[in-house]
């Protein structure tokens, strides 16, 4: 990794005040806990502090950015959308995520893990937020995301199928030869977030990643 890509991911502006709760796991211990401010770096010029709030901002995304879905290892956080944004209050980095779905048992686990990571970074403890609305779609996982999941034999979510899928009337293309002749045989795959389908031309089953 490390390579400067060039996209500067830009999270959204978070409304004025989403409705942030401390993730169940860490609860209010975890944000009373995250005291380890960051210090800015000496040495920075002039106008140091929020230049260097931006580079922590910044690094603090990188690195969170890199923490997998335990469910599905082959996408990360920003792969899937989860991650929405991270900013540094007193010198704590806060970092906002969306769960895929309310009650996700994967969700602890990425807080946890994404604490772990800054942490071992040496940007502190971080407070680790969770914003439910706007609630979670599968339209927010990124191109790059669904391509990793073609290639790992999991049926990426359709860009604004969800609506179809509610009414049944979804068609899932077999991510091993593309057939859009397939079915579902269940409605839960591996993992709840999936459904296992079959591909009638190829024979092949296949999970398929649900739309939200
Ligand atoms: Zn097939």
């Amino acid at each position: 990794m490390g390579g400067a890509r060039g996209v500067r991911k830009t999270p959204p502006a978070p409304d004025p005040s989403p409705p942030l709760a401390s993730l169940a796991g860490g609860g209010e211990k975890t944000a009373m806990a995250a005291g380890a401010a960051v210090q800015p770096s000496p040495g920075e010029e002039g106008d140091g502090r929020s230049r260097s709030e931006a580079d922590i901002r910044e690094r603090a995304w990188r690195i969170a950015a890199q923490v997998e879905d335990p469910e599905i290892p082959v996408l990360t956080i920003e792969d899937l959308g989860v991650l929405r944004e991270v900013r540094v209050v007193d010198g704590v980095v806060e970092i906002i995520i969306t769960p895929t779905y309310s009650g996700c048992p994967a969700m602890q686990l990425i807080a946890l893990n994404i604490e772990t990571v800054i942490e071992d970074a040496g940007l502190g403890l971080p407070r680790i937020m969770t914003s439910l609305s706007p609630a979670w779609t599968t339209d927010w996982m990124s191109e790059a995301g669904r391509e990793k999941l073609k290639a790992y034999g999991i049926a990426p979510p359709q860009p604004g199928s969800g609506r179809r899928a509610l009414f049944g009337e979804e068609a899932v293309a077999c991510p091993r030869c593309g057939s859009m002749q397939t079915k579902q045989i269940s409605e839960f795959g591996s993992t709840a977030c999936k459904a296992l389908w079959r591909c009638e031309a190829c024979g092949e089953p296949f999970d398929y990643f649900k739309c939200l």
